[in-house]
């Protein structure tokens, strides 16, 4: 990890590419709500949370389990909402629901089932303990972008150009968002979607809103939309995002994979 933890040099870093990010977005965004800008942390050390939090920053997100899990208990005394953003294994359901507010990358209904009974369980877990419950877990789908039109065949997910970001085909959103509204614990918060590697990203948010619309039809309340990251984010929010995810443009290059 070449970050230096908690510098002066590395606080000073840190709130200039920050305000760098607030003027972008309130330029991209002026008269519309303001989006949740979630800092994405992954790479980066607990210090850069702290230091984050003390700019005024209140939702941060993370895409590795146990990276996640424990940065949120060494940072627990500062309040803020951490977004699990990453592919997530069923039987991670358990831990991330002890520190996790939402997760955008509900991608299929056994994933779904994992969470329901987990959410059940942490709240078992909690009266046992004496604690207060926890809130509803939101959940965002993920759906896959790839542009249907570029494929080579019938529609199948291997048939799309370009790899897959993650996420569900649009075609089987429609199921999916009906297990999630109904599942105990959760709540559905609306969608989620990184733009494909290939494509003007306004053509892909375009067509993420237009899924958004459709899914509000049946539920007016899922009416988040989580798309936008350091280099696509005037795109994403000229669709209608609601939550930025921001990582590079914030935390500078992270350090290789891995
Ligand atoms: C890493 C990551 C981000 C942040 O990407 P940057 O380009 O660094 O801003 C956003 N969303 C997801 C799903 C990620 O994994």
């Amino acid at each position: 990890m070449t970050s230096t933890n908690a510098s002066p040099d590395r606080a000073a870093d840190l709130a200039r590419r920050l305000e760098r990010v607030r003027t972008r977005i309130s330029a991209a965004a002026p008269f519309g709500a303001a989006p949740t800008l979630i800092v994405v942390t992954k790479y980066f050390p607990a210090s850069d949370v702290e230091l984050l939090a003390g700019l005024g920053v209140t939702d941060v997100g993370e895409n590795k389990d146990q990276e996640a899990a424990a940065k949120a208990e060494e940072t627990a005394s500062l309040g803020l909402s951490w977004h699990f953003i990453g592919q997530l294994q069923s039987n991670k359901a358990k831990s991330v629901v002890r520190y996790a507010d939402a997760v955008h990358s509900v991608d299929r209904p056994s994933l779904v089932s994992a969470l329901a009974k987990a959410m059940a369980r942490e709240q078992q877990r909690r009266a046992a303990a004496g604690l207060e419950p926890r809130k509803d877990l939101e959940c965002f789908l993920q759906v896959d972008l790839r542009d249907p039109s570029a494929g080579h065949g019938a529609g199948s997910a291997a048939d799309h150009a370009g790899p897959s970001r993650g996420g569900v085909l649009p075609a089987e959103l429609p199921a999916l968002a009906d297990a999630a509204a109904a599942a105990p614990g959760l709540r559905l918060a609306g969608l989620m979607a990184v733009a494909p590697l290939d494509e003007d990203p306004r053509d892909a948010f375009g067509r993420l809103q237009d899924l958004s619309l459709q899914l509000r039809e049946k539920y007016p309340e899922a009416d988040s939309v989580s798309a936008g990251m350091s280099g696509d984010l005037e795109a994403a929010l000229a669709s209608g995002a609601t939550h930025l995810r921001i990582g590079s443009d914030i935390l500078g290059p992270r350090p290789p994979v891995r």
